[in-house]
């Protein structure tokens, strides 16, 4: 796939509209368009990764970055003492369906107790 065919990098880009939560030069967070709780972000790095296998030594520092995002808005979104959830899923097993690394953050409410 072309990353111009790529929706989260059409987002980063601002090419199609989207809720922006944080943004800096490498990262952007946005509500998810179909929220699977109260508090439902997806969280990405704006280089065009496809997927975790995607994520190199190069990029741990980015990562890091990343969950540090995370945190603070898991705090700003008021979800950061009741409890929240990251997720990332991967290939098709993992339930992937946009092949742009992302990151959930989900709270807001009790979750499925069930990940698997
Ligand atoms: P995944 O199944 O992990 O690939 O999740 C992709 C997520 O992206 C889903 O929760 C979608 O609702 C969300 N999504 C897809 N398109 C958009 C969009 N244009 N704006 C916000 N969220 C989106
Ligand atoms: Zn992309």
């Amino acid at each position: 796939m072309k990353m111009s065919d790529c929706v989260f990098c059409q987002i980063a880009q601002r090419e199609i509209p989207s809720e922006i939560a944080y943004e800096d030069d490498e990262i952007i967070a946005f509500k998810d368009i179909q929220p699977l709780a109260p508090v439902h972000l997806v969280v990405i790095p704006k280089i065009h990764l496809r997927s975790l296998n995607d994520v190199t030594s190069e990029q741990e520092t980015l990562i890091g970055h990343l969950f540090g995002v995370m945190r603070r808005l898991a705090s700003e979104f008021g979800v950061a003492e009741s409890g929240y959830r990251v997720v990332t899923n991967t290939g098709t097993d993992g339930g992937q369906v946009v092949g742009h690394l992302h990151f959930h953050l989900l709270g807001g409410q009790a979750l499925n107790a069930k990940i698997g």
